[in-house]
C-alpha cells in the first residue's frame, strides 16, 4: 500500500532484545502491505565508545580514519537487523551507505547528502525484501570513494533523504521519547506532547528539538515535502507530526546543498516606533507592550539590544495604517518610563520612521552556516544599502531598511541567492502534508499561538560598541565571524545612534555558542582598531529563551504575555529578537530555568500529567 521509510536510533536498538522488537515491528508493518526500507543507528552508545577508543590513542584524531571507526557502528546493526528479520521469514538484505549510493561531500565527519541513487533500493523492494540501510554514513563520489559521515545525530539525515530520494508516503523516526514536547521534561515537568508542529516551527525549536530530530533531517522534509513522524519504539501511540506544506518541485540533485536561501521576502508597508532610554529593569517591556496590545496594535518586529548605562532601547515594526495609534499609545507611556540614569532626560523618548522596509532571507540550509548572513549584509553594503535594524531567528534574517531602497536591495539579493522574483511566501499554516487522514488525528482546535518553549544555556554575548553606522559595517563584522566559522545566532543592532568625532555610530550585539565566545572576541578586539569599533564586550553568563508559533501571526498581546510572564517573576530582558514566528529574549544565565518554566505556564503549555524522563 504504502512505501515506508522507518528510521531506529540507538537505544531503540541497544539489545539483542530490542533489535528484536524492533524486527517484530517492521514484520507487522510488512504484513500490513507496506514496502519497507528501515535505517538504523548504531546500536546503544556505541558511537560515544568508538570516539572514546580514538581519544586514548590520539587527541586529534585524523578525520577519515574517524569516519572509517564510527561508520562501523550503524554496519553491525543493519546485518543484525536483518538476520532478525529473516529469522521471522521475512527477506532483508543489509545496506552500507556505500552500497546504496548515498553520496555525500568529500568532507570528513561533516559531509552533507548530494545524492542517493535508487536503483538498487528500488530493485530490492520490488524484490519484496525490507532494506536495512546504515544511517549516518556516505561515500564520497569524486576521485576515490571514500566512506563519510553526516555529523553526530545523522542518521536521522539519512532516513528522511532516503524517504525523499524514493518519494516514500512517509518517514517514521523511532526514539525513547513519545515524540516533540512542549519544552524540556528535565526542566518543566508539566511538559505536554505535541500532536503535531510544522518544519518551519521545528527548525526554530532547533535547540529545544535537536535531542530529538538532526536540524538537517528537518530541513530536507520541509524542502522536499516528505511527511515525518516522530515515535516512541515502545508503544503504538501516535507521536508527534512534524509537517511541512506541499513544496514547489525541487531537485533531487545537490539535495543538501542546493540552496541556503529559498527566499528573499520584502515589505515596504512598515513603519518603525522606537523608544530611546528606557530603564534597563524588570517590567519595561512587558508595561510597553501590554498597553500596546491592550489598544489591539499588532507589532511585528520587537528588538531590543545591549543596554547602555542603565538605560536601554526598545524598538518595533508595525504595519504603516495603525502607525498613528501606536505611536499615540509609545507617546502616552514615555512619561511614565524615565531612566534614573539620565536625570536630564524627564521621560524616554519616542522616535517614529515612516519610510521603512523590512527585507528577509528565509531558508533552513542557513542554519550552521555563518556565510549566509554575512552574504546578506555584504550584499546590501555592495549596492550602497544601509541597515537600520537587523533581527535574527535560526531561519531567517531580517533587516529594516530605507524604503526608498527596498527595491535595490532586494533585487540585489535575488541575484546574491539566486532567487527567482515570485510571489512572497507566507509561513502556511492550516495546509499540512500529511499521509492519509486516517494516519493524523486532525487537530480539533485550532493552531496554537505558542507551540513550544526553548531554553538555550549554551550562549554568549558579544557587543560591539560604536560601529560606524554606515554600509558595509555589518558585512565585516559578520564576515569575518564566517571566515572563522563562528555561527552567530541572534544578531541585534541597536536603535541608539551616537555621533562621535563626527561619525554617527550604533552598537551591535549577537550571540554565539558559548565555546566560541573567548575566541571571537579576541579576534574582533584585535580589528576594532583598526575598523574604527569601539569596545569589543563579552557576556557568558547569559540564557536565551524562545517560543514558536506560527499561530501568533497576527495575533496581538503574544509578545506582552512573554514580557509579562517575565516581570512577573522579576526577570530583567537584556535582549529581544523576532522574526514571524518566534520570540526570543536573552536574560540572565541564572534566571533562564525559570522564565522558561514561567514562560511554559503563561501560556497554558502545562498539562496536568507530569512526563517521566526515560533513563
Ligand atoms: N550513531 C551516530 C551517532 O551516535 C548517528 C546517529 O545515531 O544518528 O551520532
Ligand atoms: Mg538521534
Amino acid at each position: 500500500m504504502a512505501l515506508i521509510v522507518q528510521k531506529y536510533g540507538g537505544t531503540s536498538v541497544g539489545s539483542v532484545e530490542r533489535i528484536q522488537a524492533v524486527a517484530q515491528r517492521v514484520y507487522k508493518t510488512v504484513k500490513a502491505g507496506n514496502s519497507l526500507v528501515v535505517v538504523v543507528s548504531a546500536m546503544g552508545k556505541t558511537t560515544d565508545g568508538l570516539v572514546k577508543l580514538a581519544n586514548e590513542i590520539s587527541p586529534n584524531p585524523n578525520r577519515r580514519e574517524m569516519d572509517m571507526l564510527l561508520s562501523t557502528g550503524e554496519q553491525v546493526t543493519i546485518a543484525l537487523l536483518s538476520m532478525a528479520l529473516q529469522e521471522l521469514g521475512q527477506p532483508a538484505i543489509s545496506m552500507t551507505g556505500a552500497q546504496v549510493g548515498i553520496v555525500t561531500e568529500a568532507e570528513h565527519s561533516r559531509a552533507r547528502i548530494l545524492h542517493i541513487e535508487t536503483t538498487r533500493l528500488t530493485r530490492h523492494i520490488n524484490e519484496g525484501k525490507v532494506v536495512v540501510v546504515a544511517g549516518f554514513q556516505g561515500t564520497s563520489s569524486a576521485g576515490e570513494m571514500e566512506i563519510t559521515t553526516l555529523g553526530r545525530g545523522g542518521s536521522d539525515t539519512s532516513a528522511v533523504a532516503i524517504a525523499a530520494a524514493l518519494r516514500a508516503n512517509f518517514c517514521e523516526i523511532y526514539t525513547d521519547v513519545p515524540g516533540i514536547l512542549t519544552t524540556d521534561p528535565r526542566l518543566v515537568a508539566e511538559a505536554q506532547l505535541m500532536d503535531a508542529i510544522t518544519c518551519n516551527e521545528m527548525l526554530e525549536l532547533a535547540s529545544l528539538g535537536a535531542k530529538v530530530l538532526h536540524p538537517r533531517a528537518v530541513e530536507i522534509a520541509r524542502n522536499y515535502g516528505v511527511p515525518l513522524v516522530v515515535r516512541s519504539s515502545w508503544t503504538d501511540a501516535p507521536g508527534t507530526w512534524v509537517t511541512s506544506a506541499k513544496p514547489q518541485g525541487r531537485s533531487l540533485i545537490n539535495l543538501e546543498i542546493a540552496r541556503p536561501v529559498d527566499h528573499v521576502e520584502f515589505d515596504t508597508n512598515q513603519a518603525k516606533v522606537a523608544l530611546l532610554h528606557v530603564p534597563d529593569k524588570p517590567g519595561v517591556a512587558a508595561r510597553l507592550f501590554g498597553e500596546i496590545s491592550r489598544q489591539k496594535v499588532d507589532v511585528d518586529l520587537i528588538i531590543q539590544s545591549v543596554h547602555e548605562g542603565n538605560s536601554n532601547d526598545i524598538a518595533f515594526t508595525v504595519t504603516t495604517p495603525i502607525l498613528k495609534r501606536a505611536e499615540a499609545v509609545a507617546a502616552a507611556i514615555a512619561p511614565a518610563l524615565r531612566s534614573q540614569s539620565n536625570p536630564k532626560l524627564s521621560e524616554a523618548e519616542v522616535m517614529i520612521e515612516n519610510n521603512i522596509a523590512k527585507v528577509s532571507i528565509a531558508g533552513a540550509g542557513m542554519i550552521g552556516r555563518p556565510g549566509v548572513a554575512a552574504k546578506m549584509f555584504a550584499t546590501l553594503a555592495e549596492v550602497g544599502v544601509n541597515i537600520q535594524m537587523i533581527s535574527t531567528s535560526e531561519v531567517k534574517v531580517s533587516c529594516v531598511v530605507d524604503a526608498a531602497e527596498c527595491d535595490r536591495a532586494v533585487i540585489a539579493l535575488r541575484s546574491a541567492f539566486e532567487i527567482e522574483a515570485k510571489e512572497q511566501k507566507v509561513e502556511s499554516r492550516g495546509e499540512f502534508l500529511t499521509p492519509n487522514s486516517s494516519l493524523l488525528t486532525p487537530h480539533s482546535s485550532p493552531t496554537p499561538p505558542v507551540r513550544g518553549v526553548a531554553l538555550d544555556l549554551n550562549q554568549a554575548r558579544l557587543a560591539i560598541r560604536q560601529l560606524p553606522d554606515r554600509p558595509g559595517m555589518a558585512a565585516k563584522l559578520f564576515g569575518l565571524l564566517a571566515q572563522h566559522n563562528i555561527s552567530v545566532d541572534m544578531i541585534i543592532q541597536s536603535q541608539r545612534c551616537r555621533v562621535i568625532d563626527g561619525v554617527p555610530r550604533r552598537d551591535i550585539a549577537f550571540t554565539v555558542s558559548r565555546i566560541d565566545g573567548e575566541s571571537a572576541k579576541e579576534m574582533l578586539t584585535q580589528v576594532a582598531a583598526e575598523l574604527g569599533w569601539g569596545e569589543v564586550v563579552l557576556d557568558s553568563a547569559i540564557a536565551k529563551v524562545s517560543i514558536v508559533g506560527a499561530g501568533m501571526v497576527g495575533q496581538p498581546g503574544v509578545a506582552t504575555k512573554m514580557f509579562e510572564a517575565l516581570a512577573q517573576q522579576q526577570i530583567n530582558i537584556q535582549m529581544i529578537a523576532t522574526s514571524e514566528i518566534k520570540i526570543s529574549c536573552v536574560v540572565a544565565q541564572e534566571q533562564g530555568v525559570k522564565a522558561l518554566q514561567a514562560i511554559h505556564a503563561a501560556f497554558g503549555l502545562a498539562g496536568s500529567e507530569k512526563f517521566v524522563v526515560p533513563a
